[in-house]
């Protein structure tokens, strides 16, 4: 089954309907609260956790399963498509050049993803190049620079110059050499005019293919206000979820792929270069569920 790594409770309300051809209002009542609680608890909205919690329910209730499939098999089907409409399909993101702005408030993660992402499409074969725009937060420099070493992709930044729009463009000059241009911006302690003002001058002048929102899988619903935001000024293509290694499930991020109309892109896993996966679905409702 796609869904491997399912709560203990879910999981047991599941193994209730062993031998059952036909599921009760109250199995399926039993198990949509099972769902809602591990979501909820995993910081999904609730209006989200609600339209999640209709549809499974009518579905299941009237979908006649399909001739020899167990009423377990045709619910776990239901709650698998259904997580799936909810978490969405992965950002689309073509292995070819192109300019990826990176957006988030200060320790969201942005500078970590920049150097991961730059590494991942290394891998896959790309030349990528990172430009750090962050004259904000003391140290983004040398830590931006640190990780690209050691993700040994190139790297364009200036400790000198405290113009982040003159840096970008500089930044894209001296890297015109690479495929992919992954251009890391600076955040602030919440969402302030100079940092929208920022971000838009940036925008303006790097003309990306794609800007992603970066959030921390701790966000819970402060996301709203965030998606928001950006997406009004600068319009937000895919989000970025880190520290999934901790605690954190990362339901909060749904909302601002929701308020997007977005996807997500990638998940980070941990503090090196290399945690870093790809956004697939079936992986992380596994997570949310769990
Ligand atoms: P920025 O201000 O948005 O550029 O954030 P940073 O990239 O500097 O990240 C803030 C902190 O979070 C740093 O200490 C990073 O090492 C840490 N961090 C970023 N991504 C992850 C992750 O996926 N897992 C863990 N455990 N830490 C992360």
């Amino acid at each position: 089954m796609v869904l491997d790594d399912l709560g203990t409770s879910l999981r047991s309300s599941l193994d209730k309907l062993q031998g059952k051809s036909r599921l009760s209002e109250s199995d399926v009542e039993e198990i949509v609260k099972e769902i809602q609680r591990s979501l909820l608890s995993a910081d999904v909205d609730v209006s989200l956790v609600m339209e999640l919690s209709d549809s499974i329910k009518s579905r299941a209730l009237e979908e006649e399963p399909p001739g020899g499939t167990t009423a377990k098999d045709h619910v776990l089907k239901i709650v698998y498509e259904e997580m799936v409409e909810l978490v969405g399909d992965s950002t689309e993101l073509p292995l070819e050049n192109q300019t990826i702005l990176l957006a988030g408030l200060q320790g969201s993660g942005k500078t970590t993803s920049a150097a991961k992402m730059a590494w991942w499409f290394s891998k896959k074969g790309l030349r990528p190049a990172v430009i750090q725009t962050d004259t904000f937060r003391p140290g983004a420099y040398d830590q931006a620079k640190q990780m690209c070493e050691r993700a040994e992709v190139d790297f364009y930044g200036n400790p000198d110059n405290d113009d982040p729009v003159d840096i970008a463009r500089t930044g894209l000059e001296a890297t015109e050499d690479a495929d992919v241009h992954i251009v890391d911006t600076a955040g602030r302690h919440a969402l302030e005019d100079d940092l929208i003002a920022e971000i838009e001058e940036i925008e303006g002048v790097v003309d990306p293919d794609r800007s992603l929102l970066v959030l921390d899988a701790a966000i819970g619903q402060g996301a709203k206000d965030q998606a928001r935001q950006f997406e009004k000024s600068i319009g937000i293509e895919g989000v970025v979820i880190t520290k999934l290694d901790g605690t954190a499930k990362g339901g909060g991020a749904l909302t601002a792929v929701n308020e997007t109309d977005s996807s997500i892109a990638f998940l980070g896993t941990g503090e090196t270069v290399q945690d870093i996966e790809r956004f697939e679905p079936s992986g992380f409702i596994s997570r949310l569920l769990g």
